[in-house]
């Protein structure tokens, strides 16, 4: 099935994946998610992850959702997960060298891939799912027909791809970010290297055929096909932890202008923190940035529509949009507003394209202000260490939360 039918691009197609998924995000989740079963629709995880990566329906909501309808310990499963996505994220955002060397990285591989035809052969037949390997072949095939992968089976490619084909998993990272519909820059590079035993240093994760044959339900069995004790990847430390993000508030009542990436299509938080709507709303996305190469059409088509559809949602309240203007400060300048605000861009493509307009809009003395949702700021803290840091402290975080929606 094609992307755009598996994932319609709108809230409401996200809310009704919710409510169908909430019955299955107790018990039932935590015993069945490991199964990954393609050709029966994925029926025991959510399939909610190109909706969350978009924030086209947030973490909170969702966590609270699943929270109205079972119990805290029988949804813990599904709630760890889902703060897997904010971990990673908060990770990132405060060692935001290793998105940069994640780039370096992949721009060496490409370089080799053109001189050294043994691996543009083993690069080219992994990505066509042409290796011969069992599973490995299917699964390359449905991410690029679907732009959907489970999780089990997300970490049997990678480890297949970094142990078996030894292939550089940043080929492999590149190859995901390409086609996956929910590509994100955190969870993405950061899942891959923890497979490689780069995030955890020295450990990491070996596919081995029982348990692929288990969660497939004997679908897939790659008998002697995979390297059976490989060593992990050997990398440099982890660069030391860089501070919280601490945006200055917006000028409630100075006019102001919207920016909206792809990282986060609910703006609607933002009427709290000013008090009129935006003059005129621009759009600048990272999507066709993903990588060096092409992100595949049916990804950068998706995410088109989900903006489109975000800014049909909003109604009048955007004002006038303009899509990708060239230069940001000139955009502001004629519409007589000194500040830009925005739904706070982590790091990653579409942060790194608004890094180029810095300079023109600080020469123009116009503030791009962006506004961190409070579900960032309250988890972002614990994102220091391992994700055993942060899930200690996940009750203390809902509470947190729980008493900022009863003040407003
Ligand atoms: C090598 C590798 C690459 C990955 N790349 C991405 C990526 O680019 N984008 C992405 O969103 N996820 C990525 N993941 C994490 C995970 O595989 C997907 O989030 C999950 O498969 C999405 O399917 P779902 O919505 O059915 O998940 P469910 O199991 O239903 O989980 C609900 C939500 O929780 C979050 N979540 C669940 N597991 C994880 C996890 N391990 N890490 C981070 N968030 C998680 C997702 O937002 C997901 O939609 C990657 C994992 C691996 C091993």
């Amino acid at each position: 099935m094609e992307a755009r039918t598996l994932f319609p691009p709108s809230r409401d197609a996200a809310l009704e994946r919710l409510r169908d998924f909430l019955p299955k995000a107790g018990a039932e989740y935590a015993r069945k998610r490991n199964y990954s079963l393609p050709e029966q629709g994925h029926p025991h995880v959510s399939i909610l992850s190109p909706y969350l990566r978009h924030r086209m329906l947030t973490e909170e909501e969702v966590v609270q959702a699943t929270l109205g309808r079972h119990s805290a310990s029988a949804a813990e499963k599904f709630v760890q997960e889902v703060f897997w996505r904010t971990y990673w994220k908060g990770w990132l955002e405060r060692r935001p060298q290793v998105w940069t060397a994640y780039k370096a990285g992949l721009a060496q591989a490409l370089n080799r891939v053109q001189s050294e035809s043994g691996l543009r052969r083993g690069w080219e037949e992994a990505c066509a799912g042409r290796t011969g390997i069992d599973g490995f072949d299917a699964w390359a095939q449905e991410l690029v027909q679907t732009g959907y992968m489970h999780n089990h089976a997300r970490m049997w490619f990678a480890s297949i791809w970094i142990f078996t084909l030894r292939l550089p998993w940043e080929l492999g990272a590149d190859f995901f970010l390409r086609h996956l519909l929910d590509g994100d820059q955190a969870s993405n590079t950061l899942s891959w290297r923890w497979v490689a035993g780069l995030q955890t240093q020295g450990k990491h994760y070996v596919a081995r055929v029982a348990n692929i044959s288990k969660y497939t339900e004997g679908r897939h069995r790659p008998l002697h096909q995979l390297t059976a004790e490989p060593e992990p990847l050997s990398g440099v430390p982890h660069p030391p932890l860089g501070p919280m993000p601490a945006p200055p508030p917006p000028r409630r009542e100075a006019p102001w202008a919207l920016l909206l990436t792809e990282d986060d299509l609910s703006p609607g938080y933002l009427r709290k923190a000013l008090d009129h709507p935006p003059v005129a709303t621009a759009v600048i996305t990272g999507t066709a940035h993903r990588s060096p190469l092409a992100t595949a059409p049916q990804v950068t088509e998706w995410c088109a529509a989900a903006i489109a559809e975000t800014i049909a949602r909003h109604g009048a309240w955007t004002g006038p949009v303009t899509q990708e203007p060239q230069d940001l400060a000139a955009w502001a300048q004629g519409l007589g507003v000194s500040q830009i605000v925005m739904p706070y861009t982590p790091v990653g493509p579409a942060a790194d394209r608004l890094t180029a307009q810095r300079a023109g809009l600080d020469q123009a003395g116009i503030a791009l202000t962006p506004v961190l949702r409070a579900w960032d700021a309250a988890a972002w803290p614990h994102a220091t260490a391992g994700f055993f840091k942060l899930k200690t402290k996940i009750p203390t975080i809902l509470a947190e939360l729980r008493g900022l929606s009863l003040a407003s």
